[in-house]
């Protein structure tokens, strides 16, 4: 029979599909087990999960091997070859699988016809989940492909066998949050995080669902009412899913997933029915047990599943929805502008995919990346750490100037016009394409390369729009965030291959996994760390977890054959992890070569200038790097010791400061010397405040978020070099933070 990979991977429709059936966990790990042999034509797939009380593996599922086994097979980790391969955190694939000395003969499972074994750990992030193993008749019957594909699936199933197990087992209670009262409110003054306007009534997104509004006396509902109303639900999902999964390729794996699952979990299911059935309304049934999952969930301090919350509360809303037909109210986000205390980057599509006209969000910088996300996404995000928008009446009328980052409350007409017309003039694409221009120049001639940050690959549209000369910062990040895992090698490939697609001709800069400070991956178990910021991100991942790190590098090594692509390290902090970073690359382009995998072989590789210790030995870097690319996001924040996502120090936020503006020039100057390309993609690029400074210090060379291109195009036509070469000189002489505000405001 022939294997389909692309199929099996790729096929999360019939994922989904599994769900549907499933009566229960172990039902639903019988159809994967049962899918997984036809697909690789094998004979055996069994799933063992690991159990950490115990510290065992327990045979949970199989196809193919004696169905009485199931729960009485258990090993410890380390025990056989399923055990090893939890054990060592790697894929155990055996020929003859009895020659190995570490193979365990299980009396009465079945297993003596079989010669191959191929032994794939299902892991979280790092957290383990147990082992899916495959075996054949044949002798040498896996090949390193199938290798490949296993992994890659067992990869995706494994938050998904996660969730359903621990739905199930989930037993603590929590306590309550308490929530503030209004004020008196009508202008809030906050900080822009992602440019636009919107004009809606508020959604509270972590206030609370008011359930109580669902509930009406004299009004019942029947069994028949609530089961309509679960199938309505899975079906709005599983369209939002695929509709999410359209829109946004890189990032849409399985992110309403949680809540599907929920849906379809019989514990939830039951324990609504259970009351039902004892006499209870339905809709008081479905109330009670989504407070009481919630408030397990809150009591849990796994932070993974604490994000839960959010999503069992959602299912509960639209349950409710759907069978008592009351929609659209305060905590409904359609064409609403959602207030959230917190959010993650998944929270942000979900907000997207849900159609909220707008957001306001009480924490956070506006140079986080929910805020970098949010520009991807083209919603309007205004940060204010005012707690009493959590408490804003639901007929309240916003309109959030998130140019500006002004928010008004039930405004006049006369402001909100003027608001809303202000921004369809500055949206006006057509208007906007005119200031483009196909060779930017400063107005005395001098070019300049103007490239794109890219996200999300939706923002390939604007990038092309506004005639990009390239990327100079593609965040591989975004699609390690939103998902449930760490995405595949070959998941990885997919995307990247669609980005170089999407800009053909053009240099594409890849940078590398850059997660931890605020960018948390939630399947990742970081453990408690003081200062994440500070802590295990970045390049110190990747060089922790080598695994990683070379999946990724062969991704972009073999996505990018034939294309002009360059690698970017984040964070760097010492020569020495530069070259550990490099031998990597090397690494992983002699093992495609062993592999006859077609591939880049020779990469430029560069380095983020985002940290104050390169400064000193910037020399050293240049001399081995191919590139700099400044990351002034960073730079600003470790060099001022001022977090960039803390509301409360967003003053002190200042790219103005001499020793930021003196580090830059050291850093081109050191860059020019060693005739090393320097470009920046930091936020800096794209505020024409700063474009005659930066070009007076040398660089030439930009990367921003495409949005921003029009109005740096114009800023650039206007500023002449010989200008800016005699401000800059005069900044660099300030010292005080005052003036050199004032020269920036003022040229
Ligand atoms: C930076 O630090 O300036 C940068 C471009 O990277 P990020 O914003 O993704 O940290
Ligand atoms: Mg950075």
């Amino acid at each position: 029979m022939k294997r389909d990979h692309a199929k099996l991977i790729c096929d999360v429709g019939e994922l989904s599909g599994i769900f549907h059936d499933a009566l229960g966990m172990e039902d639903f790990l019988q159809k994967i087990t049962v899918m997984i042999a036809e697909h690789m034509a094998c004979e055996v797939c069994s799933i063992y999960l690991y159990y950490s009380d115990t510290d065992e593996l327990v045979l949970k599922s199989t196809h193919g091997l004696n169905a009485s086994s199931v729960g009485q097979v258990k090993m410890k980790i380390g025990e056989g070859l399923t055990g090893m391969a939890l054990q060592e955190k790697r894929p155990i694939c055996e020929g003859q699988a009895r020659n190995n000395p570490n193979f365990r003969f299980f009396p009465g499972i079945g297993e003596e016809r079989y010669e191959s074994l191929l032994a794939v750990p299902i892991l979280r992030g790092n957290v383990e989940v147990g082992v899916m193993v495959i075996q054949s008749t044949k002798k040498n019957y896996f090949t390193p492909e199938d290798i490949q594909v296993f992994r890659a699936i067992t990869a995706q199933l494994a938050t998904t066998i996660e969730t359903a197990r621990l739905l199930i087992t989930l037993n603590d209670e929590g306590g309550k949050k308490s929530i503030p009262t209004v004020g008196d409110i009508k202008f809030i003054k906050g900080r822009c995080g992602s440019e636009g306007v919107a004009f809606g009534e508020p959604a509270v997104i972590d206030a609370g669902i008011d359930f109580e509004r669902f509930v009406e006396e004299g009004r019942h509902y029947t069994e028949k009412d609530f089961e309509r109303a679960v199938e309505h639900s899975e079906s709005q999902l599983e369209d939002l899913q695929q509709q999410v999964e359209k829109t946004l390729y890189d990032v849409s794996a399985l992110i309403f997933t949680a809540q599907i699952l929920m849906l379809k979990d019989k514990g939830f299911t039951d324990s609504i029915l259970d009351h039902v059935h004892k006499g209870k309304d339905p809709v008081r049934a479905v109330v009670l047990v989504v407070k009481e999952y919630a408030r397990k969930f809150e009591a849990i301090t796994d932070h993974y599943l604490r994000d839960k919350i959010y999503d069992i509360k959602d299912v509960g809303r639209r349950i409710l929805e759907n069978m008592t037909g009351k929609m659209g109210t305060h905590d409904n986000v359609i064409g609403r502008i959602a207030i959230a205390q917190e959010l993650l980057p998944s929270d942000m599509l979900k907000l997207f995919t849900q159609r909220a006209k707008g957001i306001i969000l009480l924490s956070g910088g506006a140079t986080s990346h929910v805020a970098i996300l949010a520009r991807s996404l083209n919603i309007p995000l205004v940060i204010a750490g005012e707690e009493a928008l959590l408490n804003l009446p639901p007929e309240t009328k916003i309109l959030l100037d998130a140019v500006m980052g002004h928010i008004f409350l039930n405004p006049t007409d006369e402001v909100a016009k003027k608001v809303m017309d202000r921004e369809d003039l500055s949206r006006n694409i057509g208007q906007l394409k005119k200031l483009i221009r196909a060779r930017p120049t400063t107005r005395d001639g001098v070019p300049v390369k103007l490239m794109a940050n890219i996200n999300l690959l939706g923002d390939l549209t604007a990038a092309n729009e506004f005639k990009a000369d390239g990327v100079g910062l593609y965040r591989t990040e975004f699609p390690f965030l939103v998902r449930n895992n760490f995405p595949s090698e070959e998941e990885q490939f997919l995307i990247y291959r669609k980005l170089l697609e999407g800009m053909p001709g053009k240099q594409i800069t890849f940078r590398t996994l850059d997660t931890g400070g605020d960018k948390i991956l939630a399947y990742y178990d970081y453990g408690k760390e003081e200062n994440p910021f500070l802590g295990l991100r970045s390049i110190r991942f990747s060089l922790k977890h080598k695994e990683v790190f070379m999946q990724q590098i062969r991704a972009i090594l073999r996505a990018g054959k034939g294309y002009d692509i360059r690698v970017l390290f984040p964070m760097i902090s010492s020569l020495d992890e530069f070259m550990e970073a490099k031998s990597v690359v090397q690494e992983c382009v002699h093992a495609l070569g062993v592999d006859k995998l077609a591939h880049q072989a020779v990469v430029p590789m560069g380095i983020m200038i985002e940290l104050p210790s390169v400064i000193e030995i910037i020399d050293d870097l240049a001399q081995e790097a191919d590139f700099f690319s400044i990351g002034t996001n960073d730079l600003v924040q470790y060099l001022l010791a001022v977090d960039r996502t803390n509301e409360k120090v967003a003053d002190l936020y200042m790219p103005h400061h001499p020793s930021v503006l003196r580090a830059l020039k050291k850093i081109v100057y050191a860059a020019h010397t060693h005739r090393k390309d320097v470009s920046i993609c930091g936020d800096m690029a794209h505020d024409p405040k700063f474009l005659p400074l930066l070009l007076g210090i040398g660089l030439r060379n930009f990367s921003l978020d495409a949005r921003y291109l029009p109005k740096i195009h114009q800023r650039l036509s206007e500023v002449s070099m010989v200008d800016a070469e005699a401000m800059t000189s005069q900044i660099l002489k300030e010292n005080k933070l005052v003036r050199t505000a004032q020269i920036l405001d003022t040229f």
